[in-house]
């Protein structure tokens, strides 16, 4: 047994401990005031000086080791979502209407073992380690909000990393991909203005419901033909039509997911190759408009490898699964890594686990250790001056 192994293993009850109280209080994003304040309060107990209140309800702690060397960010997310937990979960949420149904709770309580383990072995690190817990990643852009209130400055970070549990892919089996790991996606917003006419006479109209459907049709069979990559394309409404009368407007409106910015530049010239077509045809008026919500989480090369590196040492070869493709889910962890290097990885929560985002969820506090005795790895083959393993 390594000596951080050892010092994880000590600490774990506790920190399960905080695992199941996070999951009692879920907040929504921005509003992660008494997770924040658990949170803190842990990393105080630890030895840590905590600033608070960053982005609202963010927080972060540094490891600095005063020797030079990188200094490497770690980032948790805190919020949970609008769910309603069931009543048989053992330790469930005290919240009317909001769950831990992302595992968000043991995310932190991860980042928390970490922090507590790197500090018994600060004397053989280098450099410095920055903890940092974010608000609102559910749908609310809080690594945007963290960035714009400086957390990837003082002391400027050379590197970031964070993980996901991963129901559906087996327990202790560890996912990690150079590239694009989770796809970017948005909103696409397409208002066709006609022209009404008595409703006996077609022939005079240019009718808003015929060309949304037509326009519909063609977007349904030839993305087809680009369906090999990774994007989707998926109508979600169309609103038009009047029980007396023709309409003047319709509105298309649809999602996309995209592997790269370049497949976004294709999706956008392939609709509006079909939009100009039928506003040619039918001399409507066709209104198009992206809406980018996230970006694509891009991994790069140098830092998934040294993922796959510690991955290997804590787990074994057999562990990691080098994925093939993007998994078909987005994060807002994509936006630190529009700025510098990383690494965001998978950590197996059970084959048949429940999936997130769905009120049968439950975290598995297995992953805990794996993920905390992996990204300890990391950072000491990162940052251990002579290449002493923590042996
Ligand atoms: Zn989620
Ligand atoms: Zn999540």
């Amino acid at each position: 047994m390594t000596v951080i192994s050892k010092h994880l293993e000590a600490i774990l009850p506790k920190i399960i401990e905080v695992r199941q109280k996070l999951h009692e209080i879920p907040e929504l994003k921005f509003e992660e005031f008494k997770t924040a304040k658990l949170i803190s309060e842990t990393l105080k107990s630890f030895g840590y000086n905590v600033e608070n209140g960053i982005a609202k309800t963010g927080l972060t702690a540094i490891l600095d080791t005063g020797k030079p060397g990188k200094t490497i960010g770690l980032r948790a997310d805190m919020d949970a979502l609008p769910i309603e937990e069931p009543n048989n979960n053992q330790r469930r949420s005290r919240h009317p209407g909001r769950m831990h149904a992302c595992g968000h709770d043991g995310h932190c309580a991860t980042l928390l073992a970490v922090a507590y383990a790197l500090n018994q072995i600060k004397n053989e690190l280098s450099g410095k380690v920055k903890f940092i817990f974010q608000p609102a990643e559910e749908g609310g852009k809080g690594s945007t909000a963290m960035i714009e209130a400086g957390v990837l400055k003082n002391p400027p970070l050379d590197e970031i990393y964070a993980f996901h549990n991963w129901p559906g892919l087996p327990e202790g089996i560890i996912g990690v991909k150079d590239g694009t790991i989770l796809l970017g996606n948005g909103r696409i917003e397409i208002s066709i203005k006609g022209k009404p006419a008595h409703t006996a006479q077609p022939e005079n109209a240019v009718n808003p419901v015929t060309i949304g459907a037509e326009l519909i049709t063609k977007l349904e069979i030839e993305k087809l033909s680009w369906s090999a990559n990774s994007t989707v394309l998926n109508i979600l409404s169309f609103n038009s039509g009047k029980l007396r009368g023709m309409a003047e407007k319709s509105e298309i409106i649809a999602v996309y997911y995209i592997d790269t910015e370049d497949n976004l530049r294709e999706l956008k010239s392939f609709i509006n190759k079909y939009c100009d077509q039928v506003k040619d045809k039918y001399k409507a008026e066709i209104a198009l408009s992206f809406k980018p919500f996230h970006s694509p989480t891009i991994n790069t090369a140098n830092e998934t490898d040294k993922i796959s590196n510690a991955a290997r040492m804590v787990c074994g070869d057999k562990k990691i699964t080098k994925l093939e493709k993007s998994m078909i889910a987005s994060e807002d962890f994509s936006e630190y890594l529009k700025h510098i290097p990383g690494c965001f990885f998978l950590v197996g929560a059970g084959e048949s686990a429940n999936p997130v985002h769905t009120d049968k969820f439950q975290f598995n506090d297995n992953v805990i250790s794996t993920a905390a005795n992996i990204i300890c790895q990391m950072v000491i083959n990162s940052n251990v001056k002579d290449g002493i393993s923590a042996k």
